[in-house]
C-alpha cells in the first residue's frame, strides 16, 4: 500500500512514543477520491483504522450521500500516529510532527486519487500550504498536481454542533460535484 513507505516501526517524530500503533491509510489504491484527516484519535489508535468511531459515522454518511462506500475511496491522515495531550486526550499535531509525516502524505497523494477532501485546518494547511483556506472551495495543489477541497473536520460537529451535520453533508456533496466538474468526470 502506498502509505507503507513509513513502516509500523517509524520513529521520525515524537508521536512514536504515545501511539498504540501506526494507523495506515485504507481503501482502494485505484480510488478517484481520497479523504485526508488530521491524525488518529483514541478510537483510530486502538483499532488501527482511520475514521472509526463517531467521526467515522459522519464520514460514512457523507459517502452514502454520493452513493459511495469505504471500499471505493482511500482514507488516510496527515499524521499516522495519535497525538496525545497531557491529560491523555487527543490533540492537534505540532508543526514538527506535521513536518515529519507530511512528505509521506504528499507521496501517497501523488500515487493515489484524482482529487481529495481535506478534513480540518491542519490537513488543509499542510497539503495546500495556505493559511486559513476557504471551506468548500476546491484549490489546485501544484505540488501534487491535483484538486483538493478543505472542509471542517467531522469531529468539529460532535462538540455540541450536531445540528450542522446536514450542512456538512451538503457541503461535501457540493465539493465532490465541483471537483468532478473540474476534471469533467461523471459520477465516478
Ligand atoms: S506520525 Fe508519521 S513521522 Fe511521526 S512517527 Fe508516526 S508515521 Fe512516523
Amino acid at each position: 500500500m502506498g502509505s507503507k513507505d513509513f513502516t509500523s516501526e517509524c520513529r521520525r517524530c515524537s508521536l512514536a512514543e504515545c501511539r498504540t500503533q501506526v494507523v495506515f491509510g485504507v481503501g482502494s489504491l485505484k480510488a478517484n477520491l481520497v479523504l485526508i484527516g488530521e491524525a488518529p484519535d483514541s478510537n483510530e489508535d486502538l483499532e488501527g483504522k482511520p475514521f472509526v468511531g463517531r467521526s467515522g459515522e459522519i464520514v460514512d454518511q457523507m459517502l452514502d450521500a454520493i452513493n459511495y462506500d469505504r471500499k471505493k475511496v482511500f482514507i488516510t491522515n496527515l499524521c499516522l500516529c495519535r497525538p496525545v495531550n497531557d491529560k491523555g486526550g487527543n490533540r492537534t499535531p505540532t508543526k514538527k510532527e506535521v513536518k515529519a509525516c507530511r512528505k509521506r502524505l504528499i507521496k501517497t497523494l501523488h500515487r493515489i486519487g484524482r482529487y481529495g477532501i481535506l478534513y480540518g485546518l491542519a490537513a488543509s494547511e499542510a497539503v495546500l500550504k495556505v493559511k486559513w483556506p476557504q471551506w468548500g472551495r476546491p484549490v489546485y495543489c501544484e505540488e501534487v498536481g491535483k484538486w483538493f477541497t478543505p472542509v471542517k473536520h467531522p469531529s468539529w460537529y460532535l462538540c455540541g454542533k450536531k445540528k450542522y451535520i446536514p450542512f456538512a453533508i451538503t457541503e461535501f456533496i457540493e465539493a465532490i460535484k465541483k471537483m468532478r466538474k473540474l476534471y469533467k468526470l461523471g459520477e465516478t
